[in-house]
């Protein structure tokens, strides 16, 4: 049996955070799409370079370049008793391929994020990522501790190019219009579990962990 925790809600309600956190407690590999398109943008990669113009605009990759990527992932070794997916499935056609792999042994939980749209933009205009390990920052909630570095390795911090503001925005609408309707496919499907994410990541994971995700 593979537990597996869909952290689902828009762009900048703290998935990569909060599943890095859940991560670590529940030892279950946080498998986040936009990071392993990104990583195959800087490398130059057949999948990167189908992906990139898309990720530059907001818009969504191809959901066969994506389905590739996430297959490859998730065959892996350490994926073998579950995983956390950040960003996966983001509109119908995804969910149902995806349902297509689990098993009837597996054990699937909807957290769905929620908070208001000022909370996401903030959260995302004021979002830098580590150019050489992906670690998240917030310049005011969690700023590095020498500006512009990476507390963790080292490597220079920058703005992704999609959390520039007419970006954010045009993420936001396909958000709510392709991938917010996937609760209903979801509801009596598998378990949703709706959780407020709009203060910090300490209280969230609190409320988190006093949900009972698997019974
Ligand atoms: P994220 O890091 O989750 O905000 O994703 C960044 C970008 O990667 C998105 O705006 C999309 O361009 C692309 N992306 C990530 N996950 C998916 C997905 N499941 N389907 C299509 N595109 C995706």
């Amino acid at each position: 049996m593979r537990k597996i925790i869909i952290l689902f809600g828009p762009p900048g309600i703290g998935k990569g955070t909060i599943g890095k956190s859940l991560s670590e407690k529940w030892g279950l590999p946080l498998i986040s799409i936009g990071d392993l398109l990104r990583d195959n943008v800087k490398k130059n990669t057949s999948i990167g370079m189908k992906a990139e113009t898309f990720m530059k605009r907001g818009e969504l990759v191809p959901d066969d370049v994506v389905l590739d990527a996430l297959v490859d992932r998730i065959s892996q070794e350490d994926a073998s008793k579950g995983f956390l997916l950040d960003g996966f499935p983001r509109n119908l056609n995804q969910a149902q391929m995806f349902e297509k792999t689990i098993d009837t042994n597996d054990s699937v939980v909807v957290l769905h994020l929620v908070a208001p749209d000022h909370v996401l933009i903030e959260r995302l205009s004021m979002r830098r990522i580590c150019k050489s390990c992906g670690a998240i920052y917030h310049l005011k909630n969690m700023p590095p501790k020498k500006e512009g570095i990476c507390d963790i390795c080292g490597g220079v911090l920058v703005q992704r190019e999609d959390d520039k503001p007419d970006v954010i925005s045009r993420r936001l609408e396909i958000f709510r219009s392709e991938t917010e309707p996937l609760l209903e496919y979801y509801d009596g499907r598998h378990k949703i579990l709706t959780i407020s994410a709009a203060d910090n990541r300490e209280n969230i994971i609190e409320r988190i962990e006093g949900l009972a995700l698997w019974v």
